[in-house]
């Protein structure tokens, strides 16, 4: 077990030394591994919404999808603490398909209502692109609850598209025939590079939040994202910048044409009843 594992690595003289945190985090990882298929299904995980707006006149024109963990015991816990496990145990499949069926499921609900819908995108995890059918998969999830495909976006990492490229070049290709736009996440973080733009029809290049950290806009970061979007837009992309936290960034990407930003200085991820208010509001 993990436990016994972490205990024989801290063993010291035969006794076993470990603080509360580290038996915590063991006890949760164990926790969430075995009780996946509970979590799952008791609708534990659930699903924030983070709005992207138009810069220029501040309207919000479409969401991201992320998912946190309710759990009953602990509250709100962040996908980073649970994600990079089932990414590795091959769980991440599941939760992806999960949250494309919440998306379209609350999509569909929103429309019946006659409320305002924005596109909202899925991470598809890189593990996904393994399967064959991923495409048909995705499909047939959407379709089932009738919902336009353009509705629900699919946001990629580049590391996705390392280890068998050509399948990945093909998978991208079918699911724009179908009707999908796809994002590239992460631009400019060591998981992508810009051979990826020459090789992938994408529609959309998310730069980094890595950018916008800290003081965001000294002279280099500056140029750098300028030239990314102005490559972006050259190849017919529309460009999200990330994790834009201050009105001088903001300032800067209306200059540059950015079309839209997601970032804490318009809203953070937050509960789908909230969001849907935000867009009655804001859309
Ligand atoms: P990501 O796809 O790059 O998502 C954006 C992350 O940046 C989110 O963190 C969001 O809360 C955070 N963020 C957005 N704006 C700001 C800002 O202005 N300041 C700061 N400090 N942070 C900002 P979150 O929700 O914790 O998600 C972390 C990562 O977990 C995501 O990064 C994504 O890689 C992964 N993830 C989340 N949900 C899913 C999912 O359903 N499936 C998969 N495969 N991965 C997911
Ligand atoms: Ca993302
Ligand atoms: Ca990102």
């Amino acid at each position: 077990s993990i436990a016994y594992q972490e205990s024989r690595r801290r063993a010291v003289g035969g006794v076993v030394w470990y603080s509360e945190e580290i038996r915590q985090a063991i006890m949760e990882r164990q926790n969430v591994i075995s009780n996946f298929k509970s979590i799952l299904e008791n609708g534990e995980f659930i699903v924030y919404y983070q709005p992207k707006y138009d810069p220029v006149d501040n309207r919000l024109v479409a969401a991201e999808a992320l998912v946190r963990w309710n759990s009953p015991t602990e509250g709100i816990i962040p996908p980073g603490r649970f994600i990079p496990l089932f990414e590795k145990n091959g769980f991440i499949t599941k939760l992806d398909d999960y949250m494309f069926a919440s998306v379209a499921k609350q999509q569909a609900e929103w429309k019946l209502k006659g409320m305002k819908t924005v596109p909202v995108s899925v991470n598809l995890s890189r593990v996904h692109f393994a399967q064959d059918d991923i495409v048909h998969n995705i499909c047939g999830i959407i379709d089932s609850y009738g919902i336009e495909h353009k509705m629900v976006e699919i946001e990629v990492t580049e590391s996705a598209f390392i280890e068998n490229k050509s399948q990945l070049v093909s998978v991208v290709d079918h699911l724009k025939n179908h009707g999908f736009v796809i994002s590239m996440d992460d631009f400019g973080s060591g998981y992508s590079s810009l051979n990826t733009l020459k090789e992938l029809p994408l529609d959309v290049v998310k730069i980094d939040r890595d950018f916008f950290v800290g003081e965001g806009y000294d002279d280099k970061g500056k140029l750098i994202v300028s030239s990314v979007i102005k490559l972006a837009k050259s190849m017919k992309m529309k460009v999200v910048a990330e994790g834009v936290e201050v009105k001088d960034q903001i300032d800067f990407l209306v200059k540059e044409n950015c079309d839209m930003i997601q970032g804490y200085y318009y809203a953070k991820p937050m509960p789908a009843e909230e969001f849907a208010q935000l867009v009655a509001r804001d859309a």
